[in-house]
């Protein structure tokens, strides 16, 4: 390829609405351009990293079994309502209609429509098992589009679905997705962190997300490096103490706190830590109300809230349903009640001694609370998110919290989709069974984006050679007609010795051939310059490295293979 014929509209200066390295190394490398909020267009070079991914990707996917689809993008309405999903998908599905009035999503993941299309297909226990799976565009109305590609509101991604007959068969369809998660990671070399996840309405599922370590990540990891647990925070869990502190029970009393109603407030005008107040908090769980009472120090974990509670999620009350359930305006719900308000309590409830709490009446709080004593523990679980130093669920060691981006997620679904959407096969028996599902996804293009913030320096990018966009760039310096035409030959002979080989032939100084070549990061670079007219040697350089090797016309085809291994 020809970079005077290619598009390559490299930039010097960072865009200014790019907030993070990758975005706005893609955008200054020509990879991508921004299209509008949450869009962004492919530029011929950013493609081609994007279809070197999608190349490993599907070739693991291959070497599992898995058998390649192209779905629509647009699913019918009524796919939606068989699952239920229709009503609960909320604003983030797109939704359109055709002109005869018929309702249709853009695709926002695709478990219906392939729920539906296997359906029709498989009959018999000989069917299966089956995993299939697309590599193909997905639609998402993302409240916040950011980041570049990493949250847009269009992406690629790789889906696939496996259908078994019972769990064993689904545990050995999940395994050897998370060893296909790992072997392509690895392939586009990805630096990326298994943790495990939350699995959501679902409960006590496996789920495993990869994460990549990044400071711009949204989700957040627990790590125990002493034993190796890692889990997202949604899930994580922690050791708590189980020894109640030292202090005698003192009876219950009423104290005046106008308009202290924070934890810091609280604090400060009790003196006291955070961890002797009996937090409760007004949540909807799907639109019911319950309390859940945590220590003050402690932050409400929603999903681990939405699991006690039984709720597929949780949302904080609403002002007038906090004062129509407790009596009292917000800032003093407690426990200590006659009023029959649901709870749950975190499993610290039970341990503190001498707590205080909204009384539920304004401007009032009562002091020397005791569980158990003054309100019973009816249901109580593990509701708040592990911190940074917590000691580690299974070792006990102190554990780090580090951000992450998530690039894939593989799932077991169990019969969520083929029960609502009435899916069967015979066994050999001749007996009606439902097969049982997993799902498995890979977003393309932000695993792109994360492999540009893990492989990059100063200059710009540095490609692992699996995704590289091409193998070499080839930097031709000569002025004088015969100079060029020998640069041109030796662009055939690589071409010729299978290398795939951008081609700088541009009339522009060497500074600016050198920077873009930099900034592009294709692994190794050739120059074809002085040195070459004066000596007969080629000078080649890694992105990765510093040194230079002179290598002659004849070995170069050779050495360049060698470098790219
Ligand atoms: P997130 O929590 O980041 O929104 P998700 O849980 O909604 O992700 P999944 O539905 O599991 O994501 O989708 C599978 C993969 O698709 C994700 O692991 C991620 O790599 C990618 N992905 C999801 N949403 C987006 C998006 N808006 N833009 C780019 N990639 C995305
Ligand atoms: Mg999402």
């Amino acid at each position: 390829m020809k970079l005077s014929r290619y598009i390559l509209p490299t930039l010097k200066e960072d865009p200014s609405d790019a907030v993070v390295l990758s975005h706005r190394l893609m955008i200054r490398a020509g990879l991508i351009r921004k299209e509008s909020a949450g869009m962004y267009v492919y530029l011929p070079m950013g493609w081609r990293v994007l279809r070197k991914i999608m190349g490993i990707v599907r070739e693991e996917m291959d070497r599992t079994g898995a058998l390649e689809f192209l779905m629509p993008e647009l699913t019918a309405a009524d796919l939606w309502r068989e699952s239920g999903r229709w009503e609960t998908m909320g604003p983030e599905m797109f939704r359109i209609r055709d002109r005869n009035g018929l309702e249709y999503a853009l695709a926002p993941t695709h478990e219906e429509a392939f729920t539906a299309a296997v359906r029709n297909i498989i009959s018999s226990y000989r069917d299966l098992p089956v995993n299939v799976y697309q590599i193909n565009t997905k639609f998402r109305d993302e409240i916040r589009p950011r980041f570049g590609v990493i949250r847009s509101k269009e992406f690629i991604m790789k889906d696939a679905y496996s259908f078994d007959m019972d769990e064993k068969g689904l545990e050995a369809s999940y395994q050897s997705m998370r060893a296909a998660y790992r072997r392509i990671f690895e392939r586009c070399g990805l630096d990326t962190i298994p943790v495990e996840a939350d699995t959501g309405a679902m409960g006590g599922s496996d789920s495993e997300e990869f994460m990549v370590a990044s400071e711009v990540g949204e989700e957040s990891l627990l790590i125990c490096d002493a034993c190796g647990y890692k889990a997202n925070r949604e899930k994580a869990e922690y050791r708590r103490p189980d020894n109640k502190k030292g202090d005698k029970p003192k009876p219950l009393s009423e104290v005046a706190t106008p308009d202290v109603k924070t934890i810091d407030d609280l604090a400060g005008f009790f003196k006291c830590s955070a961890d002797r107040f009996l937090k409760s908090i007004v949540y909807l769980a799907d639109g019911k109300t319950v309390m859940a009472v945590v220590t003050g120090d402690r932050e409400i974990n929603e999903q681990k809230l939405a699991r006690a509670a039984g709720a597929a999620a949780v949302e904080l009350a609403p002002d007038e349903v906090v004062v129509e359930t407790t009596g009292a305006p917000v800032g003093f719900a407690g426990p200590v009640t006659t009023k029959n308000i649901r709870m749950v309590f975190d499993i610290s409830v039970k341990h503190v001694v001498n707590g205080i709490t909204g009384a539920n009446k304004k401007d009032v709080h009562y002091e020397g609370v005791s569980p158990g004593r003054d309100f019973s523990i009816q249901e109580e679980a593990d509701i708040t998110c592990a911190e940074q130093g917590d000691p580690c669920p299974r070792c006990g060691s102190a554990m780090n919290m580090k951000k992450g981006i998530e690039v894939g997620h593989i799932f077991k679904l169990g019969y969520k989709y083929t029960r609502s959407m009435s899916v069967s096969v015979l066994d050999e028996s001749g007996a009606e069974v439902t097969p049982i599902m997993g799902c498995y996804g890979i977003g393309v293009n932000r695993t792109m984006a994360a492999i540009v913030e893990q492989h990059n320096d100063e200059r710009g990018i540095i490609w692992p050679v699996s995704v590289a966009p091409f193998d070499a760039h080839l930097v031709g310096l000569g002025k004088s007609g015969d100079e060029i035409a020998v640069t041109d030959a030796i662009y055939d002979m690589l071409v010729d010795g299978g290398i795939d080989v951008l081609y700088d032939d541009r009339k522009a100084s060497p500074g600016v051939k050198f920077a873009d070549a930099d900034l592009t990061g294709v692994p190794v670079r050739i120059t074809i310059g002085k040195t070459y007219f004066q000596s007969g040697e080629i000078e080649v350089k890694q992105r990765k490295g510093s040194e230079i090797f002179k290598v002659n016309k004849e070995a170069l085809v050779d050495r360049i293979k060698e470098l790219l291994k």
